[in-house]
């Protein structure tokens, strides 16, 4: 018998929008970040966001720490193209400011923001306009009955405080929810999303929170995430990282693209050199990489040292090189193109990458 474990069985889960994107169900996962520009300085945060699509961002938020931040939405959403979540901690009046001015979410704790007369305000704000409300409870702000009760931020503390925070949007009879249930502790992260899972339907937005930087929290979060979504859980995705938010996107993509969970962009296949390369392999692939980063179509490219593994791989990918002693083999959907001088073999993948993307050969 075949062991299929090679495509993932994603769990059912209730849909909802953003915009138009839709979270849950049959819906690819998405890719999130965040901006770290100060939300009411406009013309940064629409560049930042610029940039954050141009990397294949499906959704972006942006913090709401005052009114000056809310009021800034509608006029970054006339300059932007993705659906945009307003972050809100506790002042109900940001949210309902951030929901007027066009937010296509809003992340906020309905059991941090005071009396029911408030959360019911902020309800029929997001019922209103057919908006999403997230949950997001995060190990960092956990309550402080469940951190007394529990100990520690653990993980069955995570999905209490997740469960009360649905449970009073429940009681308005407002579904609309996606909930993340974030630690920065790789298997905290997840066995509370497992537990969870266990629980209610509602899509799950994936973290691990506060990551760490552009190295540490790629490799935390690739752990994490890959875990979970192995396990069909998690239907949008955030990598945090401390850097520049477009890696955030980078990674995010790098990992549904790892398991075969979006079909987009560049699939690099480069081996790590060895004894036997004769080239410089190296400087190839990042050249390479740096060069296709813009693409959008799926395509994938080898770009191996010699003749050992190179032939192989080149002939399954869609266009790929195998160095040989200071020249290159160029093979293209499986055949041997031409042999060219190492110096020319950046420009010449790139050209053919760019002539089969012009006859949409990669299918
Ligand atoms: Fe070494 Fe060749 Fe394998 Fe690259 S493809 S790691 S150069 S044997």
């Amino acid at each position: 018998m075949v062991d299929d474990r090679t495509s993932i069985k994603r769990r059912t889960t209730k849909k909802v929008y953003v915009g138009d994107i839709g979270i849950g169900g049959d819906f690819p996962v998405s890719v999130q970040s965040m901006t770290n520009t100060k939300t009411q300085d406009v013309k940064a945060t629409v560049n930042q966001i610029l940039a954050l699509e141009e990397a294949g961002c499906d959704i972006v938020r942006v913090a709401v720490p005052d009114m000056e931040a809310a009021q800034a939405i509608s006029e970054i959403k006339r300059n932007i193209h993705i659906p945009l979540v307003a972050d809100i901690h506790f002042d109900y009046r940001l949210a309902i400011e951030a929901i007027k001015n066009g937010a296509d979410k809003v992340r906020i704790n309905p059991g941090n923001i005071g009396g029911v007369d408030r959360i019911k305000k902020v309800v029929e704000a997001a019922r209103e306009r057919n908006i999403p409300i997230r949950i997001g409870v995060n190990s960092g702000s956990l309550e402080k009955d469940l951190l007394e009760k529990y100990g520690s931020p653990c993980a069955e503390a995570l999905v209490e405080s997740a469960l009360r925070h649905v449970s009073i949007l429940e009681g308005l009879d407002f579904s609309d929810i996606v909930i993340s249930i974030k630690s920065s502790d790789v298997l905290t992260t997840v066995k509370a999303y497992e537990m969870l899972a266990k629980r209610v339907d509602y899509p799950f937005h994936l973290g691990v929170t506060e990551a760490g930087t552009i190295f540490s929290g790629t490799v935390k979060s690739a752990v994490g995430l890959g875990i979970l979504l192995y396990e069909g859980i998690g239907d949008t995705i955030r990598v945090s990282l401390t850097g520049d938010p477009v890696e955030e996107v980078r990674v995010g993509k790098e990992i549904l693209k790892s398991l075969n969970l979006i079909e987009s962009g560049v699939n690099l296949i480069s081996c790590p050199t060895c004894g036997r390369c004769q080239i410089d392999l190296i400087g190839i692939a990042r050249e390479v990489e740096k060069k296709l980063a813009g693409i959008k179509a799926p395509i994938k490219v080898a770009v191996m040292g010699c003749i050992v593994n190179g032939p192989g791989e080149a002939r399954e990918a869609d266009i790929g090189i195998a160095g040989g002693s200071g020249k290159v083999a160029v093979f293209k959907k499986g055949r041997i193109l031409k042999t060219v001088p190492e110096s020319d073999a950046v420009g010449v993948l790139i050209s053919e990458v760019r002539s089969m993307l012009d006859d949409n050969l990669t299918k």
